[in-house]
């Protein structure tokens, strides 16, 4: 019912995405800033149309996911309030600097957390990869581009329809196979080897049809493996499984990396538990 013109003051634009623009905004009854994405409404097909609402209804409160706050509809448009991330993108960040071991475990965790929650909740992001993950200066580090959430029901465990960016997808959503939560995991795990090297497997060799993709892709590795500790190439094995059966949930890789993450003797932990699953 409130009119959002008149509730926050638009600061600035920030960018563009497939459904409309963000801007930054001040909220003036808090005075504290937020994103307002912009979408049009005439532009949605229907399906996608659905999604937002489903989105925007579920309303998935999470400090590893940019929190939607509000939704209004302003004539043909639908905005929709979210949390400002002003630290960038994972994306801008891998671009701009090289990423210490610790750091990619600090990010790496906090996503997985975000992951672990919406499949807890039988809900599949889809769309993983450097680019949809935003950071603020204050540390925090949240999955963002819920735009092709897919939720899961107990009836429904996995989804058929075909819904991501060909680099990051998995090797079950090339092939047109029904999909579960694991599809976000060889994302987290392609956005691992982003974080790495700095680009994408294969992705000069996009775009090429889903079936040669996954053709010439094979499992993705690391190009000088050597550079890196034992510990984290282990653990993007563990996420680049093409067997989705094989690769680990987001909770057993949290669990595993919560280890690592105290590094020294816990390192001795992980390498036991991922010793217990069947490595490539
Ligand atoms: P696509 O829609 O194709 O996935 P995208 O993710 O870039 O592309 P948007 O999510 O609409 O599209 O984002 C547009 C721009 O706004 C991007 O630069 C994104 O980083 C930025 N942005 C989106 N949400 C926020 C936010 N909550 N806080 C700060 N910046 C944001």
């Amino acid at each position: 019912m409130e009119n959002p013109v008149m509730k926050y003051t638009e600061l600035e634009y920030i960018g563009r995405g497939t459904f409309g623009d963000v801007c930054r905004a001040l909220d003036n009854a808090t005075g504290g800033q937020v994103a307002i994405k912009k979408i049009n409404l005439q532009e949605l097909r229907k399906k996608e149309l659905r999604v937002y609402e489903l989105m925007v209804m579920k309303t998935n409160m999470n400090p590893n996911l940019v929190n939607y706050l509000d939704s209004y509809r302003v004539d043909g448009q639908l905005w929709l309030v979210m949390e400002y991330m002003d630290g960038g993108t994972l994306s801008d960040v891998i671009s701009e600097t090289y990423l210490s071991e610790d750091e990619m475990a600090a990010i790496s965790r906090e996503c997985l957390q975000g992951l672990d929650f919406l499949h807890s909740n039988h809900v599949i992001h889809r769309d993983v990869k450097s680019s949809n993950i935003l950071l603020r200066t204050d540390g925090s580090v949240k999955l963002a581009d819920s735009g092709l959430f897919a939720q899961l029901t107990p009836e429904q465990s996995r989804r058929s329809s075909v819904a991501g960016t060909s680099g990051w997808m998995a090797p079950e959503v090339v092939t047109g196979q029904p999909c579960g939560p694991k599809v976000d995991i060889w994302s987290f795990g392609i956005m691992g080897i982003e974080m790495v090297e700095r680009e994408v497997p294969y992705w000069n060799e996009t775009p090429v049809s889903p079936q040669l993709l996954i053709d010439i892709r094979g499992t993705p590795k690391l190009q000088q493996p050597n550079r890196f500790s034992p510990c984290l190439r282990d653990f993007l094995s563990c996420c680049l499984l093409r067997n989705e059966a094989q690769r680990w949930s987001a909770k057993e890789l949290l669990q595993a990396w919560g280890t690592y993450k105290l590094l020294g003797q816990s390192v001795l932990v992980l390498h036991h538990a991922l010793s217990k699953q069947v490595l490539p």
